[in-house]
């Protein structure tokens, strides 16, 4: 495969909301039962184009990332073991399906990690710093969006008028630590 791993021009911090999560067909299970704080959680740092672009191996396909840039690179867990309460704490699993946060991770890291030129342990130890040092929910709290299950904010319109914030992908650059704008948030409807 003609895949460079250090081929993009920015990361994508994405980060989900676990009431929504929650709130969507699939449901949603914590491990260990533990409810996650009112805070967002890492789904991941994912290597982006600025512009999408044909893909380097499929004919008539575009690509809009890089992704699964090294299937032989698959995450060791004793190289994150140090971060692992860390990544319970930001990083957990919401998913019912898997239930276990270091296939989530593993997942992750093939898919995306793979292709950002760092290694294992500085990939997961980038994502976590950054989610510390943006403190999204704090911002938002300081600008008056609070968690509440009545307060309504801008989102209104959906379905049964349910539109809520899913996730929100903040822009990094490719030395994994500069943030550079926030590029958006996406919503769903629940029907
Ligand atoms: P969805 O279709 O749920 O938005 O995304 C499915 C999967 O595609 C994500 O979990 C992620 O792995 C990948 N993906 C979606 N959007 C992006 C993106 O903008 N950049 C990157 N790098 N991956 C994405
Ligand atoms: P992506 O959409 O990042 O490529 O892949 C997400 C994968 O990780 C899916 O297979 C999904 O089932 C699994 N997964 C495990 N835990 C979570 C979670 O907490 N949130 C999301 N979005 N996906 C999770």
């Amino acid at each position: 495969v003609a895949c460079v791993a250090t081929d993009f021009d920015f990361f994508y911090l994405v980060q989900q909301w676990p009431g929504s999560y929650c709130d969507t067909e699939a449901g949603c299970c914590f491990p260990g039962n533990e409810k996650p704080a009112a805070d967002f959680g890492i789904h991941g740092l994912w290597p982006n184009y600025a512009a999408c672009r044909p893909d380097a191996v499929t004919p008539n396909k575009t690509s809009c990332w890089p992704d699964f840039c090294n299937a032989t690179d698959t995450l060791n867990p004793s190289l994150i073991r140090d971060l692992d309460s860390d990544l319970r704490g930001s990083w957990g699993t919401l998913s019912c399906k898997r239930k276990n946060s270091t296939e989530f991770w593993s997942h992750e890291w093939s898919r995306h990690g793979t292709c950002s030129g760092m290694g294992q342990r500085a990939y997961f130890r980038a994502a976590l710093e950054l989610k510390a040092r943006l403190d999204l929910t704090g911002a938002l709290r300081d600008a008056g969006i609070a968690p509440s299950d009545k307060a309504e904010y801008c989102l209104g319109g959906g379905g049964r008028n349910e539109t809520q914030l899913y996730q929100v992908y903040v822009c990094v650059g490719r030395d994994g630590r500069t943030f550079f704008f926030l590029e958006y948030a996406r919503s769903i409807s629940l029907y």
